[in-house]
């Protein structure tokens, strides 16, 4: 069986609103869930514009109907490094990043009414006080691309994004090479994507709701929240899609395809 989880990032007090009740609806259509990654503070530091009840109503609604999983994605999503990697995290103080956290943390559990214990660092970027803050503040799982991560052993699931939107058919396919190591695909969203976006994917909304369709008619595919998998997977499960992207990145090209590239496979590579 292949597991796959949907992530959409940067839901906030200020985000697209009708973007982000289409994926909802599509998703509720299709008896599907994902997970969002929502921004708890928006606006600047002397002005911040925090996340209300009100403004969230429709995601309140879907995450009571059990459509949607909720995870932290860091506190105003503000780059404290514009000389390097963007990073709201990574080397900022100890005692800061727990601050930050934990103001995070509450003002999400107000809004959703719910403990929220699932993580997304914006930019990906993070350092092993942040997975300090986050272990002493009860989250258990963190969701990021690893390969920008200092890591060092964890109480956290990690359920790295493993590949984005215009992906997903090819990781399902790759996942099916890998079954046997019961691989997990985390697809990560945008609003960029969608119709009006940047980058959109999708020339309408009725394409996306084409995908999602056909993601929920495939027999091997259980779509999962991030939440979800993060309550079935041991730490070293979630920590082997990690170890696999290293080993794979590490030989040559040419022999690359042995190891999964857009899925985590989450059992040990040789087998008992
Ligand atoms: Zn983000």
């Amino acid at each position: 069986m292949i597991r796959l989880a949907l992530r959409l990032d940067d839901p906030s007090a200020t985000s697209n609103q009708d973007i982000e009740w289409r994926i909802l609806e599509s998703l509720s259509r299709h008896r599907l869930r994902a997970t969002f990654a929502v921004i708890p503070f928006r606006g600047t530091t002397e002005a911040p514009l925090p996340l209300t009840r009100e403004r969230a109503r429709v995601m309140r609604e879907s995450f009571a109907a059990g459509v949607l999983d909720v995870a932290l994605h860091g506190h105003a999503h503000r780059d404290t490094n514009p000389d390097g990697h963007p990073s709201e995290f990574a080397g900022i103080p100890a005692a800061r990043q727990r601050e930050l956290i934990a103001a995070g943390k509450a003002l999400l559990e107000a809004v959703f009414e719910q403990p929220i214990r699932g993580f997304v660092p914006p930019w990906n970027s993070f350092d092993t006080a942040t997975l300090d803050a986050l272990e002493q503040a009860g989250f258990s799982h963190l969701s990021a691309n690893m390969g920008l991560a200092p890591m060092r052993p964890t109480s956290l699931r990690l359920l790295p994004l493993t590949c984005h939107l215009p992906e997903i058919k090819a990781a399902i396919e790759e996942a099916r090479r890998f079954a046997r190591l019961e691989p997990v695909v985390t697809v990560v969203m945008h609003h960029y994507d969608f119709p009006g976006g940047e980058s959109a994917v999708f020339a309408s909304f009725d394409e996306f709701d084409a995908l999602l369709a056909w993601v929920a008619a495939q027999a091997d595919v259980h779509v999962q929240t991030l939440s979800e998998l993060a309550g079935e997977l041991t730490p070293a499960a979630s920590q082997r899609g990690f170890r696999h992207q290293c080993l794979r990145d590490r030989l040559p090209w040419r022999f690359r395809h042995w190891l999964p590239n857009l899925c985590m496979a989450t059992r040990p590579l040789l087998l008992p």
